[in-house]
């Protein structure tokens, strides 16, 4: 509340837009959202956030950027439509020393290298954009990871396959890598509705915190069991891993039965294979 009392007042989002013709991009996945109530409990799902070091990526006019300063964040922000610079300067001007903002394609930065500190990411994101900088952000053996959480805008089915149970046709590759070190959590549903213009599907916002890594685990060899795995998903493991060295091995070490399918086992049976592989 300290916060919302002293931030400055700041024009609605929908006048921004005009005034710098920020007419929605379909080539750059723009949906902005534009409800400042919808904008400021997203921004409250990293937990507390004054004084902290916040990477957004697409800020586009500045709605979740507004929030995020609100809550007292000091904000990195990647965002790669020139149009919408003025917008995000003026933002700047309003919370001095608080928004630094990068032009450029996120997935051409390196992240840690931008940030001199540890971070929360939060991002609302066109759906290839935002899965490939997920999967970037929860691979590679260096854990744990400089940023301390994700809170990402999904399309629900994605979102879904993120946090997927075994057994379930939605789980798959995503359920693992997004599992088997860190925790992962819908943390609110968001209606097509609430973004301008509104996208063919709902959406979802995934809040993802680093957990222990497992010991003796690569992280690569672990999503290469996944691939052959749920290559060919509809069959049994002894198929599927027939091309993986070691794969039939490591089941058999396992104790694992090479008649089921890839969906039937668990985020720590997978992550056992793969224990065995690394040996
Ligand atoms: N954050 C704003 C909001 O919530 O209203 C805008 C969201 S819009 C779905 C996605 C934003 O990401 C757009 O501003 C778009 O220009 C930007 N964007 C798309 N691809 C990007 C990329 N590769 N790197 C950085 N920004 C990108």
């Amino acid at each position: 509340m300290m916060a919302a009392m002293t931030s400055p007042a700041l024009p609605p989002l929908r006048e921004v837009i005009a005034r710098h013709g920020l007419a929605a991009s379909k080539a750059l996945g723009q949906n902005f959202l534009l409800d400042e109530q919808l904008l400021d409990r997203i921004a409250a799902i990293p937990g507390r956030l004054q004084d902290r070091a916040v990477l957004e990526v697409g800020p586009g006019p500045g709605g979740l950027t507004r929030a995020l300063l609100r809550a007292g964040a000091r904000v990195t922000a990647i965002e790669m439509d020139r149009r919408c610079l003025p917008a995000l300067a003026e933002l700047a001007g309003a919370f001095p020393g608080r928004l630094r903002v990068i032009e450029g394609d996120a997935l051409a930065q390196d992240h840690d290298a931008l940030m001199d500190e540890p971070y929360a990411v939060v991002a609302n994101l066109p759906y290839n954009v935002g899965t490939a900088l997920f999967t970037r952000w929860l691979s590679g053996e260096a854990w744990p990871p400089r940023w301390s959480s994700l809170t990402l805008m999904f399309q629900l089915e994605v979102a879904e396959r993120i946090v997927a149970a075994t057994n379930g046709d939605a789980y798959g590759r995503l359920a693992i890598l997004s599992q088997w070190r860190t925790a992962a959590r819908i943390a609110m549903k968001v209606h097509r509705s609430a973004f301008t213009p509104p996208p063919k599907v709902m959406s979802a916002i995934v809040h993802v915190v680093p957990g222990a890594a497992p010991e003796g685990v690569s992280a690569r060899k672990l999503e290469r069991l996944t691939e052959a795995a749920f290559g060919q998903r509809r069959k049994m493991l002894r198929q599927s891993l027939k091309g993986l060295p070691g794969g039939l091995d490591a089941l058999d070490a396992a104790g694992i039965d090479p008649q089921r399918r890839a969906e039937t086992l668990s985020v720590e049976e997978f992550v056992e294979v793969a224990r065995l592989l690394s040996r």
